[in-house]
């Protein structure tokens, strides 16, 4: 799943947004005051991640206290006039899930909806503040001044709990907030760096937690090597149950921690294809940004290759989820629809979603085929994945482009770019184009069939 940012610019030091956080029983009070300079200021509630339309439903009793403030009800900007340099107002955050609740289209989109009552909170925190949306460098502060009846964490405060939070307006807008009376915050070492492991596990607490860890050990110290991250701050890894929804499982990805929500009737949180979808949302820490086709297409790669590069699974695994892909692409309907259909249709329906995944997916794989021929390096992904490093967080096709095309002859990489990102054209994968140790063969009706032909050969892109 997709994280976004808003547009933030310089704003004068001392204008600050002190946020009050208060349990009314039933949902989460905010208490906001701006202290500012400007002649106006805009405050935006929530996002349309997940093709949510009805965000408003769960902002309630809105009330301006300190200068005048009027809501957009369409963009949820809500615009204020400071009244001797002031902005105060409050809101109650209301909602809870019905039973059986999902979006058509098979992407269940609970999490981007807040879920509190008095038996468990969860929420995206960007339904829980409204922010400086021209401003997200603003200095803020969130404090609590009543709590639930159950432990709280949050990932812009990891491992402080309900303690006071001092920062930027950036880091409570996107991130997460879960709050149950099984939450548990565990530390986990890896590489001498310490991480939070949090979970509200209703089944075998003990092994769950034993083999969540264990994964996270060997892949974040993998991945963390693989992309040269130098960052030392505390990584989060959040598994929190769906209160009502046997979902297998759904997550987040973000620069500091994932969150996934799961069935809570499973009785083992890491199987194979949880691990596979946490394993993308970790990848999101490094892969995040642009269009879907590179942060989730892009990703599924980094996913498929640090799984087999970390050793936590073989390169034959790779051909099974490179496989589902390639099919997943060929049976969807709008597999050749333009990328700017599919961009703007992102959020629709699961078909357009996951079509992006395979795509791009799909499309790295191509790229990794044509480096190797001009090179003769089997390692592509880590040739490309360098070249791509100085635009993790700030994406542009230009800067893609002039990447990638310090890897291979620039007319081909922009002719294939257009054809089959933009234009939505299928891949050709001719053979000559293709990794080593590996074919795509094609069924009588076209099909793309994906095949490991020399292990040894295989193997090689992954060292
Ligand atoms: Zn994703």
């Amino acid at each position: 799943m997709l994280t976004v940012a808003l547009l933030s610019s310089c704003s004068k030091g001392w204008e600050r947004a002190d946020y009050i956080l208060s349990w009314k029983g039933d949902g989460l009070g905010v208490e906001v005051s701006v202290r500012t300079i400007s002649d106006t200021l805009r405050f935006s509630y929530a996002t349309e991640n997940g093709g949510v339309k009805d965000q408003l439903k769960w902002f309630q009793d809105f009330s301006v206290s300190e200068g005048k403030g009027k809501m957009d009800s369409l963009s949820r900007v809500i615009t204020f006039i400071p009244e001797k340099g002031k902005v105060a107002f409050s809101y109650t955050v209301r909602c809870t899930l019905p039973e059986g609740y999902g979006s058509p289209g098979g992407c269940i989109m609970d999490v981007f909806r807040p879920d509190i009552d008095s038996s468990m909170l969860f929420s995206r925190t960007e339904n829980i503040f409204t922010v400086p949306v021209d401003k997200m460098d603003m200095a803020v502060s969130v404090r609590w001044e009543s709590v639930p009846p159950y432990p709280v964490f949050s990932m812009y405060n990891a491992g402080r709990g309900t303690e006071p939070f001092e920062g930027k307006a950036e880091d409570i807008f996107s991130s997460v907030m879960a709050g149950d009376p099984l939450l548990e915050v565990d530390t986990v070492m890896v590489d001498g760096r310490e991480n939070y492991l949090v979970t509200a596990l209703r089944k075998n607490p003990l092994l769950n937690k034993e083999q969540l860890k264990d994964y996270f050990r060997t892949f974040y110290s993998t991945a963390t090597r693989f992309w040269k991250d130098g960052d030392t701050s505390p990584y989060t890894m959040l598994f929190f149950p769906f209160r009502n929804n046997t979902w297998e499982a759904t997550g987040n990805g973000f620069s500091n921690g994932f969150m996934s929500r799961y069935d809570a009737s499973a009785d083992t949180v890491l199987n194979v294809s949880r691990r596979d979808l946490f394993t993308h949302e970790i990848g999101h820490k490094w892969i995040g940004n642009g269009p879907a086709w590179f942060s989730e297409g892009f990703n599924e790669m980094q996913t498929a290759y640090l799984l087999v590069s970390s050793g936590i699974t073989e390169p034959s695994y790779f051909a099974t989820y490179f496989g589902n892909a390639l099919s997943g692409l060929w049976h969807s309907p709008h597999r050749n629809v333009s990328g700017a259909e599919a961009e703007e249709k992102f959020w629709e329906d699961g078909q357009y979603i996951w079509l992006q995944y395979w795509r791009g997916f799909c499309y790295a794989f191509h790229l990794a085929g044509v480096y190797e021929r001009e090179t003769g390096n089997p390692n592509a992904w880590k040739a490309m994945m360098d070249a791509v490093r100085p635009l993790i967080y700030d994406f542009s096709e230009e800067g893609f482009l002039s990447a990638m095309a310090s890897l291979m002859g620039r007319e081909r990489l922009e002719r294939d770019y257009r054809k089959y990102i933009l234009e939505g054209e299928d891949f050709d994968f001719f053979e000559k184009d293709l990794p080593s140790g590996c074919t795509i063969e094609r069924s009588p009706d076209g099909e793309p069939l994906f095949e490991i032909t020399d292990e040894a050969a295989f193997a090689e892109h992954f060292r």
